[in-house]
């Protein structure tokens, strides 16, 4: 069968492969811990359910605009302005389906074939994935001194005339680090230098802990978002762990907007209306939700260090926010596709390997999970990695032997 060189390019993921193994276990009935997946467990908040309930229960459920409903644009305008202290036009925001797409149709919208975005490792999965699909080149900066932090001069030095787009994310998938606000406004300046954008995928801002925040890069212009290179990715997925409703928003110069707009427009159309009155319904409301999820997530992530005091040989920097946590197991492996393999037949807990987001020899655990499965599946990874634990354990009936990889 003839198929498209770039399509078979974008490789299934490892996670996919383990997730499946991960659900066969379980439906022979296995006591699978999945720390695989970051998805918050709370439920929908209230006013969430009843802004679509009723955009549902009304009938009146068609097209909407490409760039979105009225309504929403306002809500993200004021949520715009209450958290980035920018004023927007609604020419500025764009609704898209979840955050994933609108990065899609950033890069679809300011490539060309061959052109580069510098992406920092450890990186969110579909960075590179995504670039590629819209024909441009990724070029990875990694940190060379062990931390998740790049150097300034690194990324500055990648930096070449077909360059087009720095992205970041802080704080960041996988490691939970969030960029020191030094960095971030060194990165300003060297955009607006450069004439390049710097795509801020917002996606945890809110998500921090103890007396972290992510500064909004928005701080470091004097620029207003018309001519900023600026340009703001965020969503409800993470937010208000919503994932299912697929609302994610951009905010940018008006001109990249409109571009966008139509490549929305003949593509997918305006997201469904139930999912954008559920968004609505959620900026809108109570915001003390987005509170007491910080706080149950920021729980887990004391429970993950907590752990990891103990665990012998793994190295973790401490998360600052998101809810992902990325050990350094290089001590027991440095390969991580065989150490979250390992852990899942040895343990039964799923794990993402470090390899997917650049930085091989880690392993990505996610805490959005119940406190109960953090702690059991942490505990589980200790067992069958630290060698001075004991050779066997039950998970639930089920004698487990401990061996080497
Ligand atoms: N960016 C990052 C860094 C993410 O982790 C995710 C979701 N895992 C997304 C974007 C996509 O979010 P959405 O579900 O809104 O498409």
């Amino acid at each position: 069968m003839k198929l498209s060189k770039l399509a078979i390019e974008i490789v299934e993921s490892p996670t996919l492969a383990l997730n499946e193994e991960a659900r066969l276990l379980r439906e022979r009935g296995e006591a699978v811990i999945n720390l695989g997946i970051g998805e918050p467990k709370n439920k929908t908040p209230i006013a969430a359910i009843l802004a679509s309930a009723a955009k549902l229960t009304s009938g009146e459920v068609k097209y909407t605009p490409p760039d979105g409903t009225q309504s929403l644009k306002k809500a993200v305008i004021r949520y715009t302005e209450e958290n980035y202290d920018r004023l927007v036009a609604p020419e500025n925001v764009i609704i898209t389906n979840g955050a994933k797409q609108s990065l899609f149709n950033i890069f679809f919208s300011i490539l060309n074939p061959q052109d580069e975005v510098i992406v920092v490792a450890p990186y969110w999965v579909s960075y590179p994935a995504i670039i590629k699909m819209c024909m441009g080149r990724p070029v990875i900066v990694t940190p060379e001194d062990g931390t998740f932090t790049p150097r300034f001069e690194d990324i500055e030095k990648a930096v070449t005339s077909f360059t087009r787009a720095i992205i970041i994310n802080t704080p960041n998938n996988p490691s939970g680090v969030i960029y020191p606000s030094a960095l971030v406004e060194k990165l300003v300046e060297l955009c607006e230098k450069k004439g390049i954008f710097l795509v801020c995928d917002d996606i945890y801002h809110k998500l921090t802990f103890d007396r972290n925040v992510s500064v909004p890069a928005y701080r470091f212009t004097k620029r207003d978002v018309e001519d900023s290179h600026i340009i703001v990715v965020n969503g409800v997925a993470k937010l208000y762990g919503m994932t299912g409703f697929r609302v994610g928003w951009v905010v940018a110069p008006r001109d990249l907007v409109r571009v966008m707009t139509n490549v929305t427009a003949q593509t997918t159309s305006g997201v469904s209306p139930v999912s954008q009155a559920a968004a609505e319904g959620a900026l809108n409301g109570l915001q003390s939700v987005v509170e007491a999820l910080r706080l149950q997530i920021q729980n887990n992530r004391d429970v993950v260090l907590q752990e990891f005091r103990t665990f012998n040989g793994a190295r973790l920097i401490e998360p600052q926010g998101t809810f992902y946590a990325l050990p350094d197991l290089r001590a027991f492996n440095s390969n991580s596709v065989e150490v979250s393999k390992f852990l899942l037949k040895k343990a039964m807990v799923v794990t993402v390997p470090g390899k997917e987001f650049g930085m091989e020899g880690h392993i990505r655990i996610s805490f959005s999970g119940s406190v109960k499965d953090v702690t059991e599946g942490i505990a589980r990874i200790k067992w069958a990695l630290d060698p001075t634990s004991p050779n066997e354990i039950y998970i639930g009936d089920k004698k487990m032997i401990r061996d080497w990889m």
